[in-house]
């Protein structure tokens, strides 16, 4: 929405990680470009090797990837999708399917608080963004008869997905997740041992440091007006993905809107969390249970974060109490002082 970080993101790898692995003799090459896509800053880095056309690669890869992805761009699975609603179905590609699916499943785990149908609530809150003035309430509850994932129909054997007069499909929440995995995919492919991928926020890691180390990851601070760290997390060969209601806001009259909606009341989801990151060896269930997490809450979000195999998390509460779950505890360190881990 209007005020963006660019460093949204959450996460900056820190400098001195990567000149740490960079002073190994004959083991110092790396090589990191940035591009803006994805409505946000994307930063690709490969240690080990030197080949620009592998950095090229997978840029164009995740150009190629938001044009299937994005509603926003014409011709896309999405917006394609939009154009027949309640005419007829429409044949997509698998990357859209596999998202759909994904999103169905981790839609109806717990209280169907991530829901791929809000988008006609979200473009209304997104004009309202650029207007900064509140949407009428009469008219999110009537774009709320038109979100419900139970509504999606989807022909797995054709790849055909079919939605109702007015709905339309919103990946914004799991998106650059399931781009991360795909470009992951591809520079594996291409012989990358050692490379983090982040996609404004969603950072995906490829192996670990060169020497074997893992890397330290920094966590924004939430309440930070410039970028900057409250604690880093010693992880490798991880997707982290933060969901919190600093990256994206607007505000009317002192009160902060952001762009994380609850299905339920289509307003901006009123937690007590003000960020949470999801630790996973996959990055499109990290970035949707990122999303999932933030409205659930820290309680409720604790509860289903600790009943999944796999899957750490770190809260940090509005009051700037931080909870870790059991695998992150001996990874995360703080570095300021005006936090404190409460478990
Ligand atoms: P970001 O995209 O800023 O990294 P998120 O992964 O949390 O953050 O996704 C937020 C985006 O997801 C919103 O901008 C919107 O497009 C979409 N969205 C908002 N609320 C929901 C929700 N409850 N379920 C699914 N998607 C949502
Ligand atoms: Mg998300």
């Amino acid at each position: 929405m209007v005020k963006k970080r660019i460093f949204s993101a959450t996460i900056f790898i820190l400098i001195l990680s990567i000149t740490t692995s960079c002073s190994i003799m004959g083991k110092d090459l790396s090589i990191s470009r940035d591009a803006f896509m994805l409505d946000t800053l994307v930063t690709i880095t490969i240690y080990g090797q030197d080949d620009q056309e592998i950095i090229s690669g997978a840029l164009n890869k995740i150009s190629e990837l938001e044009n299937i992805l994005s509603v926003h761009k014409e011709g896309s699975d999405l917006y394609n999708i939009r154009l027949n609603a309640g005419i007829q179905g429409t044949k997509v590609t698998d990357h859209t399917m596999n998202v759909i699916k994904r999103s169905m499943d981790y839609y109806k785990l717990t209280s169907n608080d991530y829901d791929i149908t809000l988008g006609p609530v979200i473009e209304l809150w997104k004009k309202s963004s650029e207007t900064k003035s509140l949407p009428d309430v009469k008219r999110i509850n009537e774009l709320l008869k038109l979100v419900n994932s139970n509504l999606i129909q989807i022909d797995e054997d054709n790849n055909m997905v079919y939605v109702n007069k007015g709905m339309f499909i919103d990946f914004g929440a799991a998106a650059k997740g399931y781009i991360a995995d795909q470009v992951k995919e591809y520079l594996i492919g291409k012989g990358v041992k050692n490379a983090i991928i982040n996609l404004g926020g969603n950072v995906d890691i490829i192996g670990s440091k060169v020497d074997g180390s893992n890397f330290n990851i920094g966590i924004i601070d939430p309440f930070a007006n410039e970028a900057s760290f409250l604690g880093i997390l010693n992880v490798s060969n991880t997707s982290i993905v933060t969901s919190g209601d600093y990256e994206r806001y607007f505000e009317v009259d002192g009160k902060r809107y952001h762009h994380i909606i609850n299905p339920k009341t289509g307003y901006p989801a009123n937690s007590d969390l003000t960020s949470v990151s999801i630790v996973t060896n996959n990055g499109l269930n990290a970035d949707i249970l990122s999303t999932k997490t933030f409205i659930l809450g820290y309680e409720k979000g604790i509860e289903l974060i600790e009943s999944l195999d796999g899957v750490e998390a770190l809260f940090i509460k509005k009051d700037k109490t931080i909870y870790l779950t059991k695998g992150l505890k001996d990874r995360f360190k703080i570095v300021n002082d005006n936090y404190k881990i409460i478990n």
